[in-house]
């Protein structure tokens, strides 16, 4: 699968760009050199999991992310849920999802205030088009729920996986319930990874009537760069997707090679300040167990 998903991502073919890109994918013998301050859950996910760990979190009062699916099309060296998508897989658990769901269901109507389900993981699209379905008919049907919300890197690493009928499912089921809105949540960091194919599948879920936006981490030697960065929120706003967030990367263990300090981070907005408008530089973050803070 890695394979073929390199061969999508790097539609390029300047030798320099692809290197910066496979960066993020191919293991290196950098990742065993112990950090300081680095370790397996950064984000302290395991403590506030309700129910079965990784199974679903419940940090905003508003939000649920579900940890819909423990596969990835890739595995991104600096993945913060390591402890989720490394794990060793069955053939089984690529048919069936990693959570129980109806549990997840019996939590979110104990709590009123969540009106949105983020549908992570791994990824959620690594779930067959039936278990989608199943989802959304489980989430949609819950009248508290006013988002449904995924996020994803299938699509560009893997744009072959969104069939026709992926798309016939989320038309005939937001159909049902048009007061819901539908979300879909990117992860791209180099704007050479927006390929024509990845683009085609974000214009069919465009049609669904998703809001698309865009999550980017920044790493050292991939995108620590004004202009890369500059010509990735400039691509994205021109297909009619949000820049989301720029996050910190998250101090997992073995990625310390790609940690950016937040002073050189800083710098890279303030220089992204001349010249690119205001309202497309997403807010840089950094994530917390008690959420997003914003550095700048
Ligand atoms: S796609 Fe996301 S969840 Fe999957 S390995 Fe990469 S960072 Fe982790």
């Amino acid at each position: 699968m890695l394979t073929k998903a390199l061969k999508n991502i790097l539609s390029t073919s300047d030798i320099k760009t692809q290197l910066r890109i496979s960066r993020q994918f191919i293991p290196s013998t950098k990742e065993l050199k112990p950090a300081k301050g680095f370790t397996d859950d950064p984000m302290h996910e395991k403590n506030i999991s309700i129910g079965h760990a990784n199974e679903f979190i419940h940090k905003y009062p508003d939000k649920i992310l579900v940890i819909s699916s423990n596969q990835c099309a890739v595995l991104c060296r600096f993945c913060t849920r390591k402890r989720v998508t490394y794990q060793n897989i069955s053939q089984n658990d690529l048919e069936s999802p990693s959570t129980d769901f109806i549990k997840v269901v019996e939590y979110i109507q104990k709590h009123k205030d969540i009106q949105e389900v983020i549908f992570s993981g791994g990824d959620p699209f690594m779930l067959s088009n039936k278990n989608i379905q199943k989802l959304l008919d489980i989430f949609l049907r819950i009248p508290q729920i006013k988002k449904i919300r995924f996020h994803s890197r299938a699509l560009t690493v893997l744009p072959e996986r969104f069939n026709t009928s992926l798309f016939t499912i989320f038309t005939d089921s937001f159909k049902k319930y048009p007061d819901k809105q539908a979300l879909l949540v990117l992860h791209i960091n180099h704007p050479e990874e927006i390929s024509k194919k990845a683009l085609d599948v974000i214009h069919k879920f465009m049609k669904c009537g998703f809001s698309i936006l865009c999550q980017t981490v920044l790493l050292r030697h991939v995108n620590d760069d004004v202009q890369l960065l500059q010509d990735l929120f400039k691509k994205l706003i021109y297909h009619g997707i949000k820049p989301y967030y720029l996050h910190q990367l998250d101090k997992v263990t073995g990625s310390s090679h790609f940690e950016v300090s937040i002073e050189n981070g800083i710098k890279l907005i303030e220089s992204l300040r001349n010249t690119l408008p205001l309202c497309i530089i997403p807010p840089y973050v950094i994530d917390g167990s008690q959420g997003k803070k914003r550095i700048i």
